[in-house]
């Protein structure tokens, strides 16, 4: 993915599909992103984390249900679940319940132990809502768990996927997906850490990251505390990476209230390649 300039964040303009050229290297099938929820909370203009990687594999839960028609829903072969957050995991109640209906295979879900232990425990737990890997029967459930141990490399719904254990208030992964020797990483919600970009560094193909911003920088105590940046922590963190301007980061996870505030903020950040996520974008990467 090609994007030229800072800090006009809406240069994409009303279609953000775009064609990888094919005469620099890049390979001939990219990965298409398809943005569903992209911010730290939820309003009528707003939806919580989820992400597409070619409508087979979604990187985690926060609006599979309020942003996607059935047959994308139906679709889904698995679901990353980067951490145990209810604006990570609310709608994979609600999916399994459309695709249990349509009589879809089973979906996996995939995540660290500690947030399947979550899952199981707290969420598809027979009380807040039914067991779905027992659904309709447990030999061909609506769900089925994949458990992710970190760093290490494995095969999901045909992607390779490794976790990386990132730092927030509980058990978090970013994700790196790689398809075809290309990668796309996610941050998952971090505040900053170190492993995570010493593991990109070593990226040969890395296409894009996706990068949570939560807070404005006058929020740093908030930040602080609940595991995630502002701009003013993020620079910092990106330089991390020995190149950040040739790095495509993809913004996502800012907090509703502060939407305004954080982009102005994020576009005086220099050396850095940044693009604020919208709803329904579909890139290729
Ligand atoms: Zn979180
Ligand atoms: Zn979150």
């Amino acid at each position: 993915m090609s994007r030229g300039g800072l800090p006009n964040f809406d240069s994409f303009g009303s279609c953000r599909l775009r064609s990888a050229p094919s005469d620099d290297g890049i390979a001939e099938s990219p990965l298409l992103l398809r943005v569903v929820g992209c911010h730290g909370g939820e309003t009528p203009k707003h939806r919580t984390s989820a992400f597409l990687l070619d409508d087979r594999l979604a990187i985690d839960a926060g609006s599979l249900t309020s942003g996607l028609d059935l047959p994308l829903q139906y679709k889904l072969e698995a679901v990353l679940v980067s951490h145990a957050h209810l604006d990570h995991i609310r709608d994979l109640a609600t999916i399994a319940d459309n695709r249990a209906h349509h009589g879809c295979k089973p979906l996996i879900v995939a995540g660290t132990v500690a947030t399947l232990d979550v899952l199981k425990r707290h969420f598809f737990n027979g009380l807040v809502w039914p067991d779905f890997t027992a659904i309709p029967s447990k030999k061909e459930p609506t769900i089925r768990y994949k458990i992710l141990k970190p760093e290490l490399r494995v095969e999901v719904a045909g992607f390779g996927v490794r976790a990386i254990a990132v730092s927030h208030t509980i058990d978090t992964s970013a994700f790196i997906v790689d398809k075809n020797g290309a990668s796309v990483a996610y941050s998952g919600d971090t505040g900053p850490t170190v492993r995570l970009w010493e593991v990109l560094r070593e990226e040969r193909d890395l296409r894009a990251l996706l990068m949570e911003v939560s807070f404005p920088n006058e929020e740093q105590r908030v930040a602080t505390l609940s595991g995630h940046h502002t701009p003013q922590t993020l620079l910092p963190e990106l330089k991390k990476f020995a190149k950040p301007q040739d790095l495509p980061t993809l913004l996502y996870h800012i907090k509703p209230a502060f939407q305004a505030k954080v982009e102005t903020q994020c576009a005086r950040l220099k050396g850095v390649n940044l693009t604020v996520l919208r709803l329904e974008d579909q890139l290729l990467l």
